[in-house]
């Protein structure tokens, strides 16, 4: 039974229900049938003794028996005594029957030689004469053809109603399982190509099995976008690694080969120093990356005073591209939060750095900390960092949080520094914190990030 498809199982189940449903109805009829020929036969015996009944009489004292009169009808039998009990008229299938004491108006059952017998006795004074004894007997179940017939018949139709039953039943449950079969093809076929753009064929009728394909089809549409964000962002590392690795590559070329001077080859050095770095930097922003991607089901969310926090925060983000920007900071007192302070740091630090970085000469960095609805505890908060540097273009706006994603005019801006890893972090530490992120930005006039949280 435990290796049967479950097809098999339901055909299976199904068929059983259909014996057990006929041996029910089966069993139903039969009762019925044998209490109403029961019934069918004492009625048919009383009426045709009291039909009888009113066949006899005594004419100017002479018994007369009508036309109508008969001694066997219906398989009755009916016999007339006189009052002495002596036999007139009719005879019995045995003599034991009719030489039986008279036990007037109730039937009875007699066994005569195994066979049953229903007796029936009537005392009969509406004569014009003497009172007169009616006997009538019937055969018991005389009618058990009916019944016998009714056997047969059931014994052919039921194996035959349970044989379609099966086929029917298994030919529904396999209708009905074909989306089953579906799922499991596409979930055995993706594991064995890989192929996470397969879909499960979804049917017409929106049921259970087409709610569940559905949701197995939503399930592999996400696996296969996580597959090919990790699959692009391996992809970008390498080639933001393979850059410096090629300049340092020639820079050593070139030194091997053409400098002649120390000078020359203090300039190579340089080059590859500061690509060094650079790949320094890369790296460790990756690694960053790579434990918050661990991190992400287990951060250290802790009520912190955030609005000392910030400010802390503030006051350690120096100006580090010596641009003459002055950072101001709004931020309202007591502001508490559940947060994980180290991924908070890094989330304020980036917009800050980026405030620098893409802020203009001698400009103004504002940073903000507000609570949004005013409720005492767990009420929303925004920490916004605002700068006056070149802003963002419309079209790179969808795009800005995507890794590795760069505004083209920044990448002078960010030069060494910049890696397109930083908004996607902020946005991820955002969401780790049921937060948002929104930008506002104008090309040449400055840029606005605010974190909801
Ligand atoms: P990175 O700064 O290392 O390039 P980010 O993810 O922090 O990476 O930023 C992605 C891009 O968003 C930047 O390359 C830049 O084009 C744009 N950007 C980010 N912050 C600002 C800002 N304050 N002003 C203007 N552009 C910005």
């Amino acid at each position: 039974m435990k290796k049967l498809s479950i097809k098999t199982k339901i055909a299976l189940y199904f068929t059983a229900f259909m014996v057990l449903l006929s041996l029910f109805i089966f069993g139903v009829i039969s009762l019925i049938s044998s209490q109403s020929q029961s019934s069918n036969e004492k009625n048919t015996l009383q009426r045709v003794v009291l039909e009888n009944a009113k066949e006899v009489e005594y004419d100017d004292g002479e018994l007369e028996y009508d036309d109508d009169f008969h001694a066997y009808t219906s398989g009755v039998y009916t016999l007339v005594y006189d009052e002495n009990q002596t036999k007139l008229k009719g005879n019995a299938p045995y003599d034991e029957l009719s030489e039986l004491t008279f036990s007037e108006g109730q039937i009875r059952e007699v066994s005569v030689s195994g066979t049953a017998y229903l007796v029936y006795d009537f005392h009969h004074s509406d004569t014009d004469g003497p009172s007169l004894l009616l006997r009538g007997i019937i055969e018991k179940n005389s009618g058990a053809i009916r019944i016998d017939t009714i056997l047969t018949a059931s014994l052919i139709a039921f194996p035959i109603m349970i044989l379609v039953a099966a086929v029917i039943g298994y030919f529904i449950s396999g209708r009905l399982l074909g989306p089953i079969r579906k799922i499991s093809d596409t979930a055995e076929s993706i594991g064995r190509t890989g192929n996470l753009k397969e879909r499960i064929p979804l049917g017409q009728s929106q049921d259970e099995l087409y709610r569940l394909s559905d949701t197995f089809n939503n399930m592999f549409e996400r696996l296969d976008k996580n597959f090919m964000s990790e699959r692009q962002f391996t992809s970008d590392a390498s080639h933001e690694l393979r850059t410096p690795v090629t300049v340092i590559l020639s820079q050593c070329e070139y030194a091997f080969e053409h400098a002649k001077s120390k000078d020359e080859l203090y300039e190579a050095l340089g080059v590859i120093q500061g690509q060094g770095y650079r790949m320094k930097r890369l790296i460790e922003a990756l690694l960053r990356f790579t434990r918050l991607d661990q991190q992400s089901d287990q951060i250290h969310l802790e009520l912190r005073d955030i609005s000392s926090l910030t400010e802390a925060i503030c006051h350690e983000s120096p100006d580090i591209y010596d641009k003459g920007i002055q950072l101001h900071t709004e931020i309202e007192k007591g502001i508490e939060k559940t947060v994980d302070q180290e991924l908070y740091t890094l989330m304020l630090g980036n917009l800050i750095s980026n405030a620098y970085k893409y802020g203009k000469q001698g400009g103004n960095i504002t940073v903000r900390l507000y609570r949004i609805d005013h409720a005492d505890k767990g009420g929303k908060v925004g920490l916004s960092v605002t700068d006056d540097g070149i802003g963002i273009a419309l079209m790179d706006l969808p795009n800005i949080c995507n890794r590795f994603y760069r505004a083209d005019k920044s990448r002078n801006e960010g030069g060494s520094r910049s890696f397109g890893l930083g908004l996607s972090m902020v946005k991820e530490i955002a969401t780790l914190h049921g937060g948002v992120l929104n930008i506002k930005s104008r090309e040449g006039f400055g840029s606005e990030f605010t974190v909801e949280l």
